[in-house]
């Protein structure tokens, strides 16, 4: 049974949490799923669990976890959104509303339009919570991904390959990434994930017993020199992002220096410089393979110094030092902020996260933690506002459209192609016709019904469009027919 599993894993972490809760919402959300079984057999409330023990995984807070179980409930049963809130508040009903929403989304492998995809995925979810929660889930359904059908499955991986895992590692959520990417990368490319996932087992039962070694070496200086080590460990790459980098090497092993590397925590960044240069003293470091990714993080928030240094016997090791902070936060992203606030610990180093899809959202939530009372009214504040602005829109093939608030038939037609703007005679909105001036929301599918034998556009359209490119197709048209 995972429910003791699951209680477990939040004790571990918030001993304070109300297990109480949790337990009422795995009752609910069993009752609801009675009798459902998952594709693999197994009886529906197993994937509701494992979902929740991924959050949990994450340390975020109880009504997240609450949420998680909860989350198939309004789609798969005949519980309603409203039956949670009465039984477990606003906010729950609200991220698993979030999540029901967020199914809508589906990739079908259109490239071009596929960053429109990943913003209309961010701000159906409108809320960051909703996105963590959603992971969970997606994580579970890949790890039983065998019992789906072939096609199925290869959709799934496919979409989260494109959409979910680059939002992970916008998000800074580098061991969500890392699973995301490698369970996809199993079922997309077959062939390609059996070859490297060879390469790493026998490379790094090679190497494990020599970066033993080089480790104690490391410790035992570091030591010497009144440097504390927190914890010092191996790791290895995971396998889609190494796949990736062999891509851009021609294929070649002996050119990544980093699929093994060697991790040191140690307490101050002051301790990490120091540490980088005990290291450089004991051994000769490459050039050009030193970053400082601690003065200039990276864009997703990273922070590290790496080195790649000769070792003993001429081998060549990457060391990557860092923060138990830092650590954390490249593990945990985003969901690393969540922590801090629960313990009341001081973010002083996440002044310098910069993601650019929630640059917003990250300061309001800075702003919040620095008084811990405000905590709860924080997470409730969590909500995405970079696209209020925009909707995204369907076509019939699943091309999204990415257009401003309030856009009607014929801005949705110009988007896609200007002949098709000036030829639109009607539409149709989830299939069912409407007139051109409609409003359009987020999620809809809008099909444009064209007439070729129409001259143009009508004049009375500049009553309604919303799009600069629309207006501009519309007078210059009126324009031209002055003239003649
Ligand atoms: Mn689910």
């Amino acid at each position: 049974m995972g429910l003791p599993r699951l209680l477990e894993a939040v004790r571990e972490y918030s001993p304070k949490s109300d297990l109480e809760t949790v337990e009422l919402a795995y009752d609910f959300a069993a009752k609801a799923h009675e009798g459902q079984k998952r594709a693999s057999g197994e009886p529906y409330i197993n994937h509701s669990v494992e979902a929740a023990i991924t959050l949990a995984k994450m340390r975020l807070p109880e009504n997240m976890i609450v949420a998680g179980l909860l989350h198939d409930v309004p789609e798969d049963t005949n519980v309603t959104l409203e039956d949670i809130e009465k039984n477990f508040g606003e906010d729950v009903a609200s991220m698993v509303g979030g999540i029901t929403k967020l199914g809508k989304i589906k990739y079908r492998g259109m490239e071009r339009y596929v960053e429109n995809l990943r913003k209309m995925f961010v701000a159906m979810a409108s809320d960051i919570r909703v996105i963590l929660i959603k992971f969970a889930d997606r994580l579970h359904n890949l790890s039983t991904l065998d019992a789906l059908p072939p096609r199925k499955r290869l959709r799934i991986a496919l979409e989260t390959l494109e959409i979910y895992a680059p939002i992970a590692n916008r998000l800074g959520v580098g061991f969500i990434q890392g699973m995301l990417e490698d369970y996809s990368f199993k079922y997309v490319n077959p062939k390609e994930f059996a070859w490297v996932s060879g390469l790493v087992k026998e490379r790094y039962r090679a190497k494990e017993r020599y970066l033993k070694k080089v480790g104690q070496k490391i410790v035992d200086e570091l030591k010497k020199n009144h440097v504390e080590v927190l914890d010092i460990h191996g790791r290895t790459k995971h396998l889609y992002s190494l796949f990736k980098k062999l891509l851009k090497y021609d294929r070649n092993i002996d050119k990544i220096y980093d699929l093994v590397a060697l991790r040191v925590i140690v307490p101050t960044v002051a301790d990490c410089y120091a540490t980088l240069g005990i290291i450089h003293h004991m051994w000769k470091p490459l050039k050009g393979r030193i970053k400082d990714y601690i003065a200039q993080p990276k864009p997703n928030g990273y922070q590290s110094l790496h080195t790649t240094v000769f070792c003993d016997g001429g081998d060549i090791v990457e060391v990557q030092i860092r923060t138990e902070q830092m650590h954390q936060e490249s593990e945990y992203g985003i969901a690393a902020h969540w922590q801090y606030a629960e313990a009341g610990k001081e973010s002083s180093e996440t002044a310098n996260v910069q993601i650019a899809w929630v640059k917003d959202l990250i300061r309001l939530q800075q702003e919040k933690l620095g008084d811990s009372d405000k905590l709860m009214e924080s997470f409730e504040n969590l909500k995405i506002d970079v696209f209020q602005k925009r909707i995204f829109v369907f076509t019939p093939k699943g091309d999204v459209i990415d257009l401003p608030e309030d856009a009607t038939p014929v801005d949705f037609a110009y988007a896609i192609h200007s002949d098709i703007g000036d030829r639109c005679t009607a539409a149709r909105i989830n299939n069912e016709i409407a007139s051109l001036d409609a409003r359009l929301y987020s999620g809809d599918m809008c099909e444009i019904v064209v007439d070729k034998n129409r001259k143009g556009p009508n004049p009375d359209w500049l009553k309604f469009v919303k799009t600069n490119h629309a207006k501009d197709r519309v007078k210059t048209y009126a324009k031209k027919k002055r003239l003649h």
